[in-house]
């Protein structure tokens, strides 16, 4: 701990001094201590050092595996605000009373006079056992200069005393009491429980599966030992409902991180934590660096969801960090989903992780049935959706329409008959490039030339752009004149609270239909939906990602977890151009287990993730020229590199391709990517190339290992 605490004082201080604005064009280079200048301390932010030595283990090694300088994970693990000179606890004068009843009037020397109304007030902050000066003044109708009356007197102490700025606000909260557990939940919570096994859990159970009680039974047994935990939910499901659930069952013990806090909540948040005073953490991906002391649990909930890796240096994995730290700290792990990331699925079929699964829905509600519909060139809503949606009117049922804008962007599509223009040798689809009218794979850098007609029904109406949220809604409005219909996405909710407005609309029934983006997909819970229609299942399916299938799989299962949550049955229809695809087979019989094992036979077969790892060299810069060509140096440099010192495993370089995304804020963006059977093996070549070909002034480049965004 000596030595730990003299690194990290340089750390801190350095941390003060150093503000790094730019942190893409932070390269490794720094990483090795001989070529770090430190600076003189110039004061010293506590006495108690920030990181325990085990997390700051941690650091250490996600700063080496995901190739970032230390200072950057040193600075995503600690809130900005416990930095700032200027947040401070926020403090207030508190009462107490100071003598016991009896003590006053009696004895040599003690006698005092008080009034009547003086001792009134002194009766009743006995009674109230002391509190805030504010609060009491408000509660007893009295003015801070009569309670100071009283501490002059000695009848109470006046201290000043840190308050909480707490994010939940003075709203009571209700507390609630364990479920008594399903036989599903039981197993699971057995194996979370059971002694002494460090092996994650992964646990797959459909949405409304109870997993949440589980949860909450597994950390009550953890706070049981003396232990804490962290939940990690992400930044969208991280509602005022979801912190409740948690802030019910444990109370105070519990504190929550999150974008929306103030400096002052995020600074005292995290001070309790620190101090042992909260146990329970839930928050977002940051959650994970929580300085939690005895840490006995941390909880991964939709454990599939990309927001949980960090899209800027250092570009961590919570997922993944979760199970580090567990493995560092003697933590349990378990990672939650209905429709796992293939990455963890796979882990818990070799033996990596255990795997608990809960099939049924523990509330009330039945899965939803679901169906596949065909759409011809042209149509945005087919006859049985249209049927299905007069159902629900005549029946005075509400209908959610979920248009899918990923991948709303570029690929080549025939609006005859479907087709797709794909990449031959990756089976993914081409990206298509307005600059030199061309297609473009983004996984091996093959083009073509942008087709005039479709190979397949020789139409010429080749579009590349999906419908959007408005068009749909006038469509829908010309059929449905009487229909009362709500729309919700990046343009209908840019005003402050709206989207709650417009859901809080929708639960009371003021409208018929729902029509929105992914925003809709996630959490919400509408008792009389019946209905969920898809508009657009293949937009996502066709992005130039090899992860595609595997996110409209997961936007699919949870767009049709939103019907029939309560008494109604449910029905879900999902529109595509070809129903052929074998994931719809997985997506109506709501078997993601066939889906995983089919998805990972393609993977295994391209060498993708999780056969491999994969990391993306982006580069960025106004220099239209610089860009492009530094890419194809770089990509032809690794290639040299790969066959000369990668000896082990397989080692791919694709050639330097313009980023799906081309031009952003003026800079030109580029991208190489790399697979590799090891994650070092890809860290190494980029330390080499960093050292060996260092980027001039006007390019930023920056390293993405494990990527997950491909744009
Ligand atoms: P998930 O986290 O898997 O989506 P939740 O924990 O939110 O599921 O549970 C879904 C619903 O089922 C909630 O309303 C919850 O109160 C209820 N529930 C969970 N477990 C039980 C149980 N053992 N008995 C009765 N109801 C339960
Ligand atoms: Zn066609
Ligand atoms: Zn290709």
């Amino acid at each position: 701990m000596e030595i730990a605490d003299g690194v990290l004082k340089e750390v801190k201080s350095r941390v003060e001094v150093e503000e790094r604005r730019d942190d893409d064009s932070i390269l490794p280079l720094q990483l090795s201590t001989s070529s770090i200048v430190l600076k003189h301390i110039t004061s010293i932010i506590d006495e108690t050092p920030f990181f325990s030595s085990k997390l700051l283990e941690l650091v250490k090694k996600v700063a080496s595996y995901t190739a970032a300088p230390i200072e950057s994970v040193l600075k995503a693990a600690l809130p900005a605000a416990v930095l700032k000179k200027n947040v401070k606890p926020r403090e207030l004068m508190f009462i107490e009373p100071a003598l016991s009843p009896l003590a006053h009037g009696s004895g040599p020397g003690a006698a005092i006079t008080v009034t009547k109304r003086q001792q009134w007030l002194y009766d009743q902050i006995v009674r109230l056992g002391g509190g805030w000066m504010t609060q009491l003044c408000t509660e007893l109708k009295t003015t801070p200069n009569t309670i100071k009356e009283l501490g002059k007197l000695g009848l109470v102490k006046v201290a000043v005393k840190a308050r909480r700025r707490n994010p939940l606000g003075a709203k009571r909260i209700l507390p609630t009491k364990p479920l008594p557990l399903n036989p599903e939940q039981q197993a699971t919570f057995n194996l979370i429980t059971r002694p002494s096994s460090l092996v994650p859990l992964l646990l797959f159970g459909v949405t409304g599966s109870g997993k949440t009680e589980v949860y909450l039974q597994a950390i009550a047994a953890e706070l049981e030992c003396g232990r804490g935990a962290i939940v990690m939910v992400p930044e969208i499901a991280l509602t005022p409902q979801t912190v409740q659930r948690f802030a019910s069952r444990f109370g105070d013990r519990v504190a929550v991180l999150h974008s929306a806090l103030s400096d002052g909540e995020r600074y005292d948040e995290w001070h309790r934590i620190r101090s042992g005073q909260a146990r329970v953490v839930v928050g977002p991906r940051s959650a994970v660096w929580a300085p939690v002391k005895d840490l006995g649990l941390i909880v991964v909930d939709e454990e599939h969801e990309t927001s949980y890796k960090q899209d800027e240096t250092p570009r961590y994995h919570a997922r993944d960090i979760a199970v580090l730290r567990g493995r560092i700290e003697g933590a349990k792990v378990v990672l939650g989903s209905a429709t796992p990331s293939l990455e963890s699925w796979r882990n818990s079929e070799t033996g990596k992780y255990e795997r608990s699964v809960i099939r049924n829905r523990a509330g009330a509600g039945t899965l939803p049935t679901v169906r596949m519909v065909e759409l011809s060139g042209g149509e945005i809503f087919s006859r049985d959706l249209f049927d299905a949606i007069r159902i629900r009117l005549d029946r005075g049922e509400q209908t959610i329409l979920f248009l899918n804008r990923r991948g709303y962007s570029r690929q080549l599509v025939c609006e005859g008959c479907g087709w797709v223009a794909t990449c031959a040798r990756c089976d993914v689809p081409y990206t298509y490039h307005r600059a030199d009218e061309c297609c473009r794979c983004h996984i091996c850098g093959e083009w073509i030339n942008t087709p005039r007609e479709c190979p397949s029904c020789k139409s010429t109406q080749l579009s590349y752009k999906g419908i959007g949220t408005q068009r749909a809604e006038a469509a829908l409005r010309k059929c449905f004149e009487r229909a009362t219909i709500l729309r919700m996405d990046a343009d209908s909710t840019s005003r402050k609270n709206s989207h709650d407005d417009i859901l809080g609309a929708f639960r009371r029934g003021e409208a018929d239909i729902l029509i929105g983006t992914q925003m809709i997909a996630k959490g919400l819970d509408f008792p009389n939906v019946t209905l969920v229609g898809v508009l657009n299942a293949d937009s996502s399916l066709f992005m130039p990602d090899f992860r595609a299938a595997e996110r409209t799989y997961q936007l699919l299962a949870q767009v049709a977890g939103r019907a029939g949550r309560a008494e109604l049955p449910g029905e879900v229809i999902i529109q595509t151009r070809d129903a052929s695809a074998p994931i719809f087979d997985s997506v109506v019989r709501c078997d993601f287990e066939r889906f995983a094992a089919n998805e990972l036979k393609l993977r295994e077969e391209a060498f993708f993730p999780p056969f491999c790892h994969l990391a993306v060299i982006n580069l960025r810069s106004e220099n239209m020229k610089l860009v492009a060509d530094w890419a194809e140096m770089y990509s032809k440099s690794l290639s040299n590199f790969a066959a000369k010192s990668v000896t082990a495993g397989r080692f791919e370089v694709s050639e330097a391709v313009p980023s799906a995304l081309e031009k952003a804020d003026g800079f030109y963006r580029w991208q190489v990517v790399l697979r590799a059977t090891s994650a070092a093996a890809l860290v190494k070549a980029w330390r080499w190339l960093a050292e060996a070909r260092p980027a001039p002034r006007d390019l930023r480049v920056n390293f993405d290992l494990d990527a997950y965004n491909l744009a």
